[in-house]
C-alpha cells in the first residue's frame, strides 16, 4: 500500500529541530511514512546543503545536534516537493510568500500542509493565519504546530509539549470553491492521529486540536509580549514588572483572536494548550525576541542592530509582527484596544521610551 512522503520547508534553527523530530518518526512508522525526509535549504553563500547531507548537522543553524541519516536536504524547492503528500512549512515568515511562488504548480495537489510559522500575514487586504496564506497559494489545505517550544532545547530531546491544529474543510468553501483535492484511497488517511505520530516524541508531547487560528495566533503575538518582556528585563524592573507585562499581553492576545478572528478562535486555546500561555512564559524567558530587545535596552543599540550580532543569522519575528500588527490597528482605528501591542511598536520605533510601559498600559 502507499505510504506518505513528508518534506520540511526550512532549515534554520527550529526548521532543522523540527525536520529531526520527523525524520525519526516516519524512521519508527514505516507502515505509514517512507522513511526519507528532504529538507528544503535557502542556500546561502556557503553550500550549507552538502555540509548538511555530509556530516548530518547543520552546523550554521543548530550547531552540535546530530541530525538523522534519514534526512536529506535539498536546495531545490521543486525536487523538496513534487513528490511529497505531507509539507512541513517551517521558516521566518517573511519569506513565506516567496517560498509559495517559487513552489506553485510543483506540489502535488492532494498534499496536505502544516505550518510551523509565528507570524501574521498583514496586507492591504487584511490579516491572514500563514496556513491560510500558504493554503490559498497553493490550493492545498494547511494546519498549524504552535507551542512551548525554543528549538535548542527540543533539539537536544529535554521534554516539552506542542500544539498541532488540523480541521480541514468539506465542501466547497472561499478558499476552495472545488472543494480540496481528496488524499488518494491507497494513503493513509491526514488526520489528528497521522499528525500525532508524525510529531510526537517522548521528548515531545503532541496535543492536536481544531483551533487552527488560535495555534497560530498564540505563536505570532507572543512575540509582541516577549519584546516587552526584554525591555522590562533590560531596566532590570524584577519579576514582578515582567509579569505584569505577560499578563496584560496574554489578554491582549486573546482579545485579538476573539475581535478578528471570532468565527474559529477558542479562549481556552490561548489559556490551556502549549501554543498558548505555556509558549509566552517560555518566551520571556528564553526566546531570542526577548535576548535582542533586553540587550537593545542595555546597550542602547537598535534591536535590528543587536539581532544581526548576535543571531548569526538566525531571524526575530516580533519586531516585524509588532509593526505588521500595528499597521492593521492603525487602519481599523483600535490602537488604544491594545495599549500593550501598541506600546511596544512605539518603543520599536523611537516614539516612546520603555520607562512610559507603566502608564501607556494602566486601566482606569
Ligand atoms: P531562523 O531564525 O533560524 O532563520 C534562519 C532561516 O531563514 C535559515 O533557514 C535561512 O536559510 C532562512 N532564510 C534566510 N533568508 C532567506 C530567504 N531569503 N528565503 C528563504 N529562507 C531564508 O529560522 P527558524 O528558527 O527555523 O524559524 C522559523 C519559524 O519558526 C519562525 O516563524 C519562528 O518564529 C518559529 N519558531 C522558532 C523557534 C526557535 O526557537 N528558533 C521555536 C518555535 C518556532
Ligand atoms: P523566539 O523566536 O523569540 O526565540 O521564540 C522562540 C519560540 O517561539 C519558543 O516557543
Ligand atoms: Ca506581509
Amino acid at each position: 500500500s502507499m505510504k506518505h512522503r513528508v518534506t520540511v520547508i526550512g532549515s534554520g534553527n527550529w526548521g532543522s529541530a523540527i525536520a529531526k523530530i520527523v525524520a525519526e518518526n516516519t524512521k519508527a512508522n514505516p507502515d505509514v511514512f517512507h522513511e526519507e525526509v528532504k529538507m528544503f535549504v535557502h542556500s546561502g553563500p556557503q553550500n550549507l546543503t552538502s555540509i548538511i547531507n555530509c556530516i548530518h548537522e547543520n552546523p550554521k543553524y543548530l550547531p552540535g545536534i546530530t541530525l538523522p541519516t534519514n534526512l536529506f536536504a535539498t536546495p531545490s524547492l521543486p525536487d523538496a516537493v513534487s513528490e511529497a503528500s505531507v509539507l512541513i512549512f517551517n521558516v521566518p515568515h517573511q519569506f513565506v510568500s516567496s517560498i509559495c511562488r517559487q513552489i506553485n504548480g510543483s506540489c502535488l495537489p492532494y498534499a496536505r500542509a502544516i505550518s510551523c510559522i509565528k507570524g501574521v500575514d498583514v496586507s492591504p487586504d487584511g490579516i491572514s493565519l500563514f496556513s491560510d496564506t500558504i493554503g490559498r497559494k497553493l490550493g492545498i489545505y494547511c494546519g498549524a504546530l504552535s507551542g512551548a517550544n525554543i528549538a535548542s532545547e527540543v533539539a537536544a530531546e529535554k521534554f516539552s509539549e506542542t500544539t498541532v491544529a488540523y480541521a480541514p474543510p468539506e465542501g466547497s468553501t472561499h478558499d476552495f470553491p472545488q472543494g480540496l483535492t481528496p488524499v488518494p484511497e491507497e494513503l493513509p488517511a491526514v488526520d489528528h492521529v497521522l499528525f500525532r505520530t508524525l510529531f510526537h516524541r517522548p521528548y515531545f508531547h503532541v496535543r492536536v486540536v481544531s483551533d487552527v487560528a488560535g495555534v497560530s495566533l498564540g505563536g505570532a503575538l507572543k512575540n509582541i509580549v516577549a519584546l516587552a518582556a526584554g525591555f522590562v528585563d533590560g531596566l532590570e524592573w524584577g519579576d514582578n514588572a515582567k509579569a505584569a507585562v505577560m499578563r496584560v499581553g496574554l489578554l491582549e492576545m486573546r482579545k485579538f483572536g476573539k475581535m478578528f478572528f471570532s468565527q474559529s478562535c477558542r479562549s481556552a486555546t490561548f489559556t490551556e494548550e502549549s501554543c498558548g500561555v505555556a509558549d509566552l512564559i517560555t518566551s520571556c524567558n528564553g526566546g531570542r525576541n526577548h535576548k535582542c530587545a533586553m540587550l537593545s535596552v542595555r546597550t542602547g543599540k537598535s534591536i535590528e542592530t543587536v539581532e544581526s550580532e548576535e543571531l548569526n543569522g538566525q531571524k526575530l519575528q516580533g519586531t516585524i509582527t509588532a509593526r505588521e500588527v500595528n499597521v492593521y490597528l492603525k487602519n481599523k482605528g483600535l490602537e488604544d484596544e491594545f495599549p500593550l501591542f501598541t506600546a511596544v511598536y512605539r518603543i520599536l520605533n523611537g516614539e516612546t521610551k520603555v520607562e512610559s510601559l507603566p502608564q501607556l498600559i494602566e486601566t482606569d
